[in-house]
């Protein structure tokens, strides 16, 4: 990797001042000192000591915990902050939960609630080409219930869902940097959207495009469904690098930890996903 801004470049014969056997390969802007590629975070352009001391001073706060601009602009500026996960990250050292709460119940809930009425409503049939076809003789209180009864089961779904990953994760980021509470779960609040967004996502598109020719289902091995399931994987892969970067830039633990914290959560959130897939057939009558 070579020095991304070269007025950070260490000089010539410089060496790490953690590591006094390595090259340096930056000089952190902050404290002065020579770092190697290991003691060097090129997303915040500041060395490890520096970025441990103080988190917050690498990146500027979430857009929506600042009084600059509208609501709207904050909410959408805030949203767009998971496209660069890294350079981000350490503005979840703040302390502030309750802008983070909110934001949370904001953007997860309303997706999570959304993304439930196409797979889960039974009275509403949502074909390819944006039919919208109504099983049976329903009336219209029928079908905004069953609407409201498909929302409210996906938001369930979702809340267990986070609580299964966020549990590990909260836990083991507490244990690991106790001075820094807030991190993991302001981590959780203002990037669970991504999760419910993605269902949402896949969903809508599925009813957008056209009935395949025959009018025959779209399959799991179609070309366009493989696409939009790769959408999905890559929005839970974004959760998931920006949990491993809050663990290490906002809270401070360790590379090899900030690894291990987020495998765990992951390995628990799709453990409970699986119990709660066979539990849930097991209770379902067979179709
Ligand atoms: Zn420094
Ligand atoms: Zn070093």
């Amino acid at each position: 990797m070579s020095p991304s801004e070269p007025e950070h470049r260490a000089p010539e014969g410089a060496y790490c001042a953690q590591h006094p056997q390595r090259a340096a390969a930056y000089t952190c802007p902050r404290c002065g000192n020579y770092n190697c590629e290991l003691c060097w975070h090129a997303g915040s352009e500041r060395c490890d000591a520096c970025l441990r001391r103080d988190p917050t001073g690498a990146a500027p706060p979430m857009p929506w915990e600042t009084s600059e601009g509208g609501a709207l602009r904050r909410y959408f500026a805030t949203l767009a902050t998971a496209l660069h996960p890294n350079t981000s990250a350490p503005a979840f050292a703040r302390d502030d939960l309750r802008n983070a709460f909110r934001f949370f119940l904001l953007s997860a809930l309303p997706c999570a609630a959304l993304s439930g009425i196409i797979p889960n409503t039974k009275t509403l049939l949502f074909g390819g080409s944006l039919q919208l076809i109504v099983q049976g003789h329903p009336t219209a209180t029928q079908i905004a219930l069953d609407v409201l009864i498909a929302m409210l089961m996906q938001t369930g779904a979702f809340l267990l869902d986070m609580l299964a990953m966020g549990l590990p994760y909260t836990t083991l980021v507490r244990a690991y940097a106790p001075e820094r509470r807030a991190v993991a779960v302001r981590v959780l609040f203002y990037r669970s959207w991504l999760v419910p967004a993605a269902t949402l996502l896949f969903f809508t598109l599925m009813w957008c495009l056209p009935t395949p020719p025959g009018n025959a289902p779209a399959t799991e091995a179609s070309p366009v469904v493989s696409f939009l399931l790769a959408i999905q994987f890559v929005m839970n892969l974004v959760l998931l690098i920006s949990m491993r970067s809050g663990a290490r830039l906002a809270a401070g633990v360790t590379p090899a930890l900030s690894y291990v914290i987020v495998i765990v959560a992951f390995i628990v959130r799709f453990m409970v996903q699986l119990f709660v897939e066979t539990a849930a057939r097991g209770l379902l009558p067979k179709s």
